[in-house]
């Protein structure tokens, strides 16, 4: 099965009404998105799916974008940003070790030793891919969020 994945950027005015000072400004956003059909799925619904992801991207990106006269974010923006990104580092350690348990769970035919060995290699392996990638990953989009949004 063949699957393509197409990206894109889509660029909307949109007008931000702080809530903390009350200020109101027009900004261009630029929102990113990506999106992947197979080749069971029409043609065109992975640009489609692309252009509503970017869409969703400029709505995210001026929700919880930073003032630019009180320089303060919405309420709960940080948890909003950082929520999903913490699930997947804890998510990744714990994959780690539920694919690590399985020849345990499952009693698959491995000698004690081996068993421990298959656990923490799994565990470690998937831990550690999971802190070295989700930060660094995170920490790029933390930087680049408020750059979506051009002031005008
Ligand atoms: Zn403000």
């Amino acid at each position: 099965m063949e699957a393509i994945t197409v990206t894109t950027t889509a660029r909307s005015l949109q007008r931000l009404q702080c809530k903390h000072c009350g200020h109101t400004a027009e900004a261009e956003v630029t929102g990113f998105g990506e999106g992947t059909q197979s080749s069971l799925n029409a043609e065109g619904t992975a640009l489609e799916r692309a252009q509503a992801d970017a869409q969703k991207d400029i709505e995210r990106a001026i929700a919880d974008v930073r003032c630019p006269k009180c320089q303060m974010r919405p309420e709960g923006a940080e948890a909003r940003f950082w929520g999903p990104w913490v699930g997947m580092f804890a998510g990744g350690w714990v994959l780690g070790g539920i694919l690590g348990a399985i020849p345990t769970v499952f009693d698959i035919n491995m000698s004690q030793e081996d068993r421990v060995i298959a656990f923490w290699a799994t565990f470690l392996i998937l831990g550690v891919s999971t802190t070295l990638v989700v930060p660094l990953t995170a920490h790029s989009r933390y930087v680049m969020r408020d750059r979506r949004v051009r002031w005008l």
